[in-house]
């Protein structure tokens, strides 16, 4: 076999000249790797040259090349290069950005950005709002088509209007349970789901009732404002069935009313799940809160409560999400869907 000349696998700018990867096939059928500096004052320098390279990326290793600038990646290096930008912590967020978009060219380099946070977060946790489950046609409640655009919630979702006012309310949370049973998860809770089992991230906390989280195969599920498909009665907390609620029967035991087991305005959040969320999210290095107005206290705090970085994932930013790092406008499963590709490129 014949050797072939060098070929330029990847050109790197560095502040005083270049770093240049090239490769050429050798007579017996291997491969061998150089690197060259090329420094504006001293002209060319061969600092190495090897043959056991799988892709020669080694032979930079000595190299913070991630925090240089790309000049040239040729197409064959493409995909080492892709997996080093995703697994691998930066420094230099603009030279991040320069790779980014030339090795995803067709990629929002802030999603690669937020991509790569997530591979290489130790601890990374997920805070959804109703906004999760709009792509499942269940409404939100602040957006322009969410439920308060008819109703003031205080009216319909409150202690005091299930003591002055049960048929409006009970008749709320039916609509509510019967969009439900035409509801499924979507791909964005999949991906989540998928997530967990790769160990990507630690948990969700949800203010979700909908339960769609658990139904696409998510485990550390912690639901913030209870679930709509538990029934119970507001006297005495006697669980009940949703025929009964339905139906507008009585508590059997004690002849209260019965309502779902989630938060109304103005009830204390269940202990269990807010002291777990609160628990991931004072370790957690990345916070991703995806469709959520955070309008809603006090579950709008948690992001906030977390040292790590922050990920505000939303189709509507008019509200503004100026305290988060990355923000990422767009509807959830849509995101997740190409945030999910991103990262099945390394795992
Ligand atoms: P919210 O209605 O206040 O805000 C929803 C947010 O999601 C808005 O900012 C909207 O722009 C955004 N959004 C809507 N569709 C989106 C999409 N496809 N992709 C990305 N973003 C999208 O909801 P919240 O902040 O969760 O408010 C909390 C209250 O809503 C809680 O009390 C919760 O229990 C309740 N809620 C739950 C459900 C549910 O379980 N599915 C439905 C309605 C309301």
């Amino acid at each position: 076999m014949k050797e072939s000349p060098w070929k330029t696998l990847l050109s790197i700018g560095a502040e005083s000249g270049t770093v240049e990867l090239k490769a050429k096939h050798t007579e017996n059928g291997g491969r061998a790797f150089r690197k060259t500096i090329t420094e504006m004052d001293e002209g060319n320098r061969l600092i190495s040259e090897e043959g056991k390279h799988e892709d020669g990326l080694e032979l930079l290793n000595d190299y913070a090349w991630l925090s240089l600038y790309p000049l040239y990646v040729d197409e064959e290096m493409k995909a080492s290069v892709q997996r080093k930008i995703l697994t691998h912590s930066y420094r230099n967020e603009s030279a991040f950005f320069a790779w980014a978009e030339a090795c995803f060219p067709k990629t929002d380099p802030e999603l690669v950005m937020a991509a790569n946070w997530i591979c290489t977060s130790k601890n990374t946790v997920i805070l959804t709002g109703a906004g999760m489950s709009t792509e499942s046609q269940l409404p939100d409640f602040r957006s322009k088509t969410g439920w308060w655009r008819e109703i003031d919630p205080v009216t319909v979702a409150s202690p005091q209007a299930l003591e002055d006012d049960y048929d409006l309310f009970q008749s709320f949370y039916a609509a509510r349970l019967e969009a439900l049973h035409h509801a499924q998860p979507h791909a964005g809770h999949k991906v989540i789901a998928e997530w967990e089992s790769k160990r990507l991230i630690s948990a969700v906390a949800t203010q979700n009732v909908d339960g769609l989280h658990s139904e696409a195969g998510s485990r550390k599920v912690y639901e913030l404002h209870g679930s709509l498909k538990e029934i119970m009665c507001h006297s005495c907390g006697t669980k009940a069935k949703e025929d009964q609620f339905i139906n507008k029967e009585k508590c059997e035991k004690c002849g209260g009313r019965l309502r779902p087991d989630v938060i109304l305005f103005g009830e204390m959040l269940p202990q269990k799940a807010w002291n777990a969320s609160l628990h991931y999210l004072e370790t957690a290095q990345l916070v991703i809160v995806i469709g959520s107005s955070l309008e809603v206290y006090p579950a709008n705090q948690l992001a906030g409560m977390s040292n790590g970085r922050t990920v505000y994932i939303n189709d509507d930013l008019s509200g503004g999400a100026m305290d988060f790092n990355l923000v990422l406008e767009g509807k959830a499963g849509e995101i997740l869907k190409q945030l999910n590709e991103l990262i099945n490129t390394v795992s």
